[in-house]
This record gives structure tokens, C-alpha cells and sequence, in this order.
């Protein structure tokens, strides 16, 4: 496949919208592609306008390996925040700009690309080679979930993720100080004194862990009165800043660390209380995403949370706080030196030259690789993909050489894992 067809791939992928919503486009769109080849695949439904999408390849009579990818990104944001139209591929030098060129648009075409060269030419693949494209990555991972309900994960021996673990050279020192992500100590040295001899613009990671979640509200019920006669209500932002102090207190003096992931960390990121300046407020609710550890899993914090709930509602007869959970789920942490991990490493050299060869790092954020480590506790797992930090953001971009790169490498994993 030429560059140019590699580029038309992408731009085709950045221009159908895909913001939490929509996937079935792309996985219509990738059926025919994949089609013109010759290859069989198929839609798995999640919801109305939204479908992941199935391929393999391969003789069957080995492991299976799987390229997993999702279909959605998140919003633009502020359109006037972008330099160029988000849904419009725009090329500047190496850099390929548009919403979900990083996440994880860059990281599906590298392996909707690499497992067409693979069919093309016939190489043979002793095993299963599945694509798998996820819907609803980025909200609530329903597409992950139905194909795990589905059994379409239990059989996996191995998966790459093409989620982006780029970090570009003048950010890295920002970016395991940020809380962002966990690296050996001595790694992070070698690297920064790599990186300051180094030509390339970027360091591409593995992600072999990363945290899990808990998404949860607490509430405040208090009872409104007129401003000018406090001493009749019950104030709930009050009341709810006093849960957040104590909660503050809770999550800086836990004892549980974790060697790999360090600390659970608190996202405290919404609160909203009150209807009216001259009312006292009579409701007041927090919302967070705190970021989870192995050691100090979802359930035993819940029940952490409920204890100090029920401490501040017994010190005080008026207070009237509340939990109530969204959703969470597990920490993911996998053999860091795995055989998958071991042939990527093996591979890379021979197409990206950068200051270190990917090194082994976990991470805060959350994947769809927690269904894969659901449906196989032991399945092998390398997060790498094309693109890097400006996930999520205005004017995300991906390298163009990162992006090509990663195709060899893709293809040349699978010949190997599969040989
Ligand atoms: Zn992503």
C-alpha cells in the first residue's frame, strides 16, 4: 500500500464524525474496505447507529492474536480552539492534523493497513489474526462489553492496543511528573539523557497496566430557607464541603500502594450546589472519577467511602449525605516482559528509530483492556500506538512517520507471534 493510500485512509476515517456516536459509518466503511480485499468481516450491533466490527485471517490452527482498536473519539470542543477543521485531514510536514488522528483513528488505520498487507501477500499466519474495532470507547466501553458478552475475547492469547503512547522529547519529563504515568526510575534517566542526542520528535511507549476506576456522586441534603433566616434551613454546601475535606483527608492518608501503578489518585472534578443567592441551598452533589490500584480495588474503597458517610452523618443530626455509584471497574496489570512484549520490542528498531526502544510503563488513564484481561486473566497485552498527548485536545495531531511506522511494525508483530 502506497503512503498516499495510507493518508487517504486516515483522511477518510477523520472525516466520518465519530464523536460518541456513529461508529457504524466507520464499521460499514471499513467492511467495504476490507471487502475490496477479499476479506470477510462482520458488524456486531451495540445500538442504533453504533456497531463494533470483526475480521480474521489466518490458518486457525494456533494462538490467536488480536489489533484492537475503537471507533469513536471525543468531542472537538471549541471549534475556534482549532487551527484547521477538526473533521478535515490537514498536513503540515510530518504532522497530521484532525480529531481522533491520535485517538485512535492513526492507531485503527496502521492495523486496518498492516492486516491487508498481511492477506495481500499471502503471508502465511500459523493461528488467528482478529481485527477488532470497538464502539463507545471513550464513555462507557459498551462496545467492548458486548463483544466480551459475546465470547468474541475469551479465546485471545495476545492484543495490541493502538491507543496512543507517544510522548513527544521536550514533554517527557512533564509527562511521569504529572501523575500521568509510572516509569522505572533508572529507565527515566537513560532516557532523558538519550533523548537530548536524539533526532527523533517523539518516544513511543508500552503500556503493559494501567489504573481502573470509580466513577461516583456524593450528595448533600439540606433544607431551603430564606437567606435572611439561615438558622431555619440546613445549608448542603456546608455540609458537602465538609465531606470533601474529610474525603481529601481519606484519600491523602491511605496506606495502599502499589508497586507498579503508585497511588490511587482522587478526581474531584464537579460540584454543584445551590439554586439561588437568597436561598440557602437545600442539595449540593460532588462528582469524581478517582483512578484505582490493584491493592486498593473499587469495592473495598466504596465501602471506605460509606464509613466515612456514615461518621459525618452520626457527628451531626443534620447532615444528610449520600453515595451512589456510576460504574467502575478493575486495574489491569500484565507481565511486562511477555513474548508479545519481547517480539514488539525485537521489531521497532527496524522502523523507528528513537531515543530508547519502547520502554515498559503503566499508566493512570483507562482502555478497553480490561474486557481482554476479563475474558482471559492471562492473555498478553502491548498498548502501542501512533500519536501522543494531544489526545483530547485542540489541534490533535499524529506523526505521519509514527503513523507508518506503526503499520510495518503491526504486520511485522503478527508475522512473528504467528509464525
Ligand atoms: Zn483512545
Amino acid at each position: 500500500m502506497t503512503d498516499q493510500d495510507k493518508i487517504a485512509l486516515l483522511s477518510d476515517l477523520v472525516a466520518i464524525n465519530t464523536v460518541a456516536d456513529h461508529e457504524k459509518k466507520i464499521a460499514v466503511y471499513l467492511q467495504d474496505y476490507f471487502a475490496q480485499h477479499g476479506i470477510d468481516s462482520k458488524l456486531v450491533d451495540v445500538a442504533p447507529n453504533r456497531a463494533n466490527l470483526i475480521a480474521e485471517i489466518g490458518d486457525g490452527k494456533g494462538p490467536v492474536l488480536a489489533f484492537a482498536g475503537h471507533l469513536d473519539t471525543v468531542h472537538e470542543g471549541d471549534f475556534n480552539t482549532w487551527d484547521t477543521d477538526p473533521f478535515t485531514l490537514n498536513i503540515q510536514n510530518d504532522k497530521l492534523f484532525g480529531r481522533g488522528v491520535t485517538d485512535m483513528k492513526g492507531g485503527l488505520a496502521a492495523f486496518v493497513i498492516a492486516f491487508m498487507e498481511l492477506h495481500d501477500r499471502h503471508e502465511p499466519l500459523h493461528g488467528t489474526l482478529r481485527f477488532i474495532a470497538t464502539a463507545d470507547e471513550e464513555k462507557n466501553e459498551l462496545g467492548a462489553d458486548k463483544l466480551a458478552a459475546e465470547g468474541y475475547l475469551t479465546d485471545i492469547d495476545a492484543v495490541i492496543i493502538g491507543e496512543p503512547t507517544g510522548v513527544a522529547l521536550n514533554e517527557i519529563s512533564e509527562y511521569f511528573t504529572s501523575g500521568g504515568a509510572v516509569i522505572d526510575p533508572s529507565t527515566l534517566k537513560k532516557l532523558q539523557q538519550a533523548a537530548v542526542t536524539s533526532k527523533a520528535a517523539e518516544q513511543h511507549f508500552i503500556f503493559f497496566a494501567h489504573k481502573g476506576f470509580l466513577a461516583y456522586d456524593v450528595t448533600a441534603t439540606g433544607k431551603a430557607a430564606h437567606s435572611s433566616m439561615p438558622k431555619l434551613g440546613v445549608d448542603a454546601i456546608n455540609h458537602l464541603v465538609q465531606y470533601y475535606q474529610a474525603e481529601q483527608t481519606l484519600y491523602d492518608t491511605l496506606p495502599e500502594e502499589s508497586p507498579i501503578l503508585a497511588k490511587t489518585m482522587r478526581g474531584a472534578n464537579i460540584i454543584q450546589g445551590g439554586a439561588q443567592q437568597n436561598s440557602v441551598s437545600d442539595l449540593a452533589t460532588l462528582t469524581e472519577l478517582t483512578r484505582t490500584i490493584p491493592e486498593l480495588p473499587a469495592q473495598t474503597l466504596i465501602e471506605r467511602l460509606q464509613a466515612l458517610i456514615a461518621n459525618l452523618n452520626q457527628g451531626d443530626e443534620t447532615m444528610n449525605l449520600s453515595l451512589h455509584v456510576n460504574a467502575y471497574d478493575d486495574a489491569v496489570v500484565t507481565p511486562r516482559d511477555s513474548q508479545l512484549i519481547k517480539i514488539v520490542q525485537d521489531i521497532i528498531p527496524n522502523y523507528l528509530i528513537e531515543p530508547m526502544v519502547a520502554p515498559t510503563i503503566a499508566v493512570s488513564l483507562g482502555t478497553d483492556a480490561a474486557a481482554f484481561v476479563h475474558a482471559n486473566p492471562n492473555v498478553q497485552l502491548a498498548i502501542i500506538g501512533p500519536g501522543n498527548t494531544t489526545a483530547h485536545k485542540a489541534n490533535e495531531y499524529v506523526s505521519q512517520q509514527a503513523y507508518f511506522a506503526m503499520v510495518d511494525i503491526y504486520r511485522e508483530v503478527a508475522k512473528q507471534y504467528l509464525k
